[in-house]
């Protein structure tokens, strides 16, 4: 019998239990990626070359037999299954809302043709819902998740599969589709953002290697992973994203008994907490989760300071450290993530969707579950409603996370000359200040933007 094997967020032969499946019921697998338009069109520079190196990398070790293709996956996939006399599409599964509308189009596609369509695994440890609570509902709430989910043995990873690939010539060149496009959803001064300049190789090859160097340093995870400029955190997260390794591989490798490994692990349970969410409430990929009423701005002004977030301009060192590194390195730091994103919803009152909009544009690893739920979590309308009140200091979390400036003068090069705590403060240092070196004022006061988003919160609980 002969299969096509359909990669999608699983660019990679090792721990493949869905390759694993197709090479068992065929005799012949044909490896097939397809591009989707419409996915395509919502990938930013640093997504587009990640994926580029990891279909490289992927065909490399396939000896140049993966078929790349573009067009309606529906189509695309009958087209050839008929043309091929291809009995079953084998895939993992995937349990996004898009990936679930797509995969429904597909199998019912397929199976008007007489072709099976069959899903094995999934790119978390466990598939949507495979947790739940006391009363059989899925949690709300990351750490009874964790608890439940840690109990679950992880099986250990799969080895390398190897198969009779079959060939058949791409219709494509990815390096040609995956040229970065320009971002036309956003206003005119960010379409021209510039591409970033320190992306990291994707791939299952790369992956392993990264893996491998963080398993060298991980020990010291629980005391180091909040300091940004220490950057000791594992950087796994586009090689999960893309599937070049799995959760599976990465706890085999990671988990002990140390403090950094444990703390280590329970981290990269967000991840499938998050996928679990998601798949529980589709809607949350646009929508609240737990709508919380706050008024948020709009119109000329609104857009200016969007803007000005988003090129690392706001006049706090820390938070724009964390938007040029985003723009330089298509990556931010998971602290600076979080006060960044603070920054837009508390201090500039602007709504979430716009900054996960940005992220998800120019994130390597931007991931539709983690993003959306990540702004969700700091604009207190996702799984914890509490951290609307926790308003972000960017001057206190730059003294407490970068108290010698050494992030944020490594991102922000109008401040390199800068030394001491000068560089921490908004327009800090004296007569001239930061400003002197081309750098911004701060272009909100701190202290009246928090007050005016706790005003803005209390308004909309009296609304209520
Ligand atoms: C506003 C906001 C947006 C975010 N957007 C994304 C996104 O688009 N894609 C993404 O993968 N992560 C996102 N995160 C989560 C987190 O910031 C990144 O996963 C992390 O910084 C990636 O770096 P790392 O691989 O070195 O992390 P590590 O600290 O080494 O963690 C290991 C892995 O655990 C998972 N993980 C860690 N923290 C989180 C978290 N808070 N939520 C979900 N998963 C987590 C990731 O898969 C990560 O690779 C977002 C967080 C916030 C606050």
């Amino acid at each position: 019998m002969r299969s096509i094997f359909w990669f999608r967020r699983d660019l990679r032969l090792r721990d493949n239990p869905a390759l694993a499946e197709a090479a068992r019921i065929s005799t012949d697998v044909i490896p097939v990626f397809v591009f989707d338009p419409g996915l395509l069109a919502s990938a930013g520079p640093a997504r587009r070359a990640f994926l580029a190196d990891a279909l490289d990398d992927l065909n490399r070790q396939l000896g140049g037999a993966l078929h790349i293709t573009m067009g309606d996956p529906a189509e695309v996939l009958s087209s050839l299954a008929a043309g091929l006399g291809v009995s079953a599409v084998v895939a993992t599964g995937d349990h996004t809302p898009q990936a679930r509308r797509r995969d429904a189009a597909v199998t019912a596609a397929l199976a008007s043709i007489g072709v099976e369509s069959r899903y094995v695994d999934t790119p978390t440890l466990g598939a949507p819902g495979a947790y739940r609570n006391g009363s059989g509902q899925p949690f709300k709430v990351f750490t009874p998740y964790f608890k439940a989910a840690a109990l679950t043995h992880v099986p250990e990873p799969l080895e390398p599969i190897s198969a009779d690939w079959r060939a058949i010539p791409s219709t494509v060149d990815p390096h040609v589709v995956l040229r970065p496009s320009q971002a036309s959803t956003f206003p005119v001064s960010l379409v021209d953002a510039p591409p970033p300049t320190a992306l990291p190789r994707g791939g299952e090859t790369a992956a392993l290697h990264r893996l491998e160097q963080f398993d060298a340093v991980v020990d010291t995870y629980d005391e180091q992973r909040n300091f940004p400029a220490l950057d000791t955190t594992s950087r796994l997260s586009a090689d999960l994203h893309f599937g070049c390794l799995h959760p599976r591989q990465v706890i085999a490798q990671i988990a002990g008994p140390s403090d950094g490994r444990k703390a280590f692990i329970r981290q990269l349970y967000w991840r499938e907490f998050y996928a679990d969410v998601l798949a529980e409430n589709p809607r949350t990929a646009h929508e609240d989760l737990n709508p919380n009423g706050v008024a948020v701005d709009s119109g000329p002004i609104a857009n200016e300071r969007f803007i000005a977030w988003a090129l690392g301009r706001t006049g706090y060192p820390m938070v724009d450290a964390g938007m040029r590194q985003l723009l330089t390195e298509g990556w931010m730091h998971n602290r600076v993530r979080m006060l960044t994103a603070s920054f837009l919803i508390k201090d500039l009152h602007l709504d979430w969707r716009w900054g996960a909009a940005w992220f998800m544009w120019r994130l390597v690893d931007g991931d539709v579950a983690n993003n959306i739920h990540g702004w969700q979590w700091t604009a207190g309308v996702g799984t914890d409603a509490s951290p609307y009140y926790r308003v972000f200091n960017p001057t206190l979390q730059a003294e407490r996370f970068d108290p010698d400036g050494t992030y944020i003068r490594r991102y922000v090069p109008e401040l390199a000359s800068i030394t001491g705590s000068a560089v921490l403060q908004p327009g800090g240092g004296g007569a001239g200040g930061l400003f002197s070196n081309g750098y911004f004022e701060p272009m909100v006061d701190h202290a009246a933007e928090r007050e005016e988003a706790l005003g803005r919160l209390e308004r909309s609980r009296l609304r209520s």
